[in-house]
């Protein structure tokens, strides 16, 4: 399936596209993964988007746009994908849908995982996720068994940079102004799913999801 998951930052749509890949037959294309990818690797645009993300703000569409284009035109993007963190902007939604008419393959269905804005704080300032496999923990709701330290592969756990309560109210500022725009017009399309997590746990947000998109339930 080819889909796209919106939500405000923090809000599970990365932890939601894991737990449904496999059954979706696609491949987890998060702009943000990319991009911090990018950083660690120190290319020139790596350290130039460090200098948006590091602050909480977004990096500009243009950046953003070439990297979910080489990302996508990938062969196993051909099977499916589901968009984690993207588009963001309505450049981006323009710039998406002309890539996608382009490469003949459309988005099957956009989803969008609600979660009501104070419920997120806890879980993104409590949030450690492993270097080596990705895997992410919270402190308070899902602790590693040994501290700092992968259950499932042994990694080292790290906290994000911009996961600091500074950062986040940025992030949230830029949620509102420039994505929230992008559902209002795939709604008034009628071409947004949407999904009530209110502070549901991720297995009870999964049923929901898999409902959603028409996946078997697990
Ligand atoms: P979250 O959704 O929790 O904020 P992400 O990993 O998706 O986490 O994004 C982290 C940061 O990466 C954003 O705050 C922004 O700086 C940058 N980023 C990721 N995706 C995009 C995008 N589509 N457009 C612009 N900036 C992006």
């Amino acid at each position: 399936m080819r889909l796209a998951f919106f939500g405000a930052p923090g809000g599970g749509k990365g932890t939601q596209a894991k737990r449904v890949l496999a059954d979706a037959k696609a491949v987890q294309v998060s702009t943000g993964d990319l991009l911090r990818e990018a950083q660690e690797k120190k290319t020139p645009l790596g350290l130039k988007a460090q200098e948006y993300m590091s602050k909480g703000a977004l990096v500009p569409d243009d950046l953003v746009n070439g990297v979910l284009r080489e990302r996508l035109t990938q062969k196993d993007a051909r099977e499916g994908f589901i968009l984690d963190g993207y588009p963001r902007t309505v450049g981006q939604l323009q710039s998406l849908e002309a890539l996608l008419a382009e490469l003949k393959m459309p988005v099957d269905k956009w989803l969008f995982i609600d979660v009501p804005l104070d419920a997120i704080e806890d879980r993104v300032l409590n949030r450690r996720t492993c270097k080596k496999c990705g895997e992410m923990y919270n402190l308070k709701f899902s602790p590693p068994k040994k501290e700092g330290v992968c259950d499932k592969c042994g990694g080292e756990l790290y906290q994000r940079a911009d996961d600091s309560k500074e950062k986040l109210a940025k992030r949230f500022e830029a949620y509102k102004k420039d994505t929230i725009p992008v559902m209002d017009n795939l709604r008034k399309r009628k071409l947004l799913t949407e999904v009530q997590a209110g502070t549901k746990k991720a297995e009870e947000v999964e049923v929901l999801v898999r409902k959603a998109l028409g996946l078997k339930a697990k």
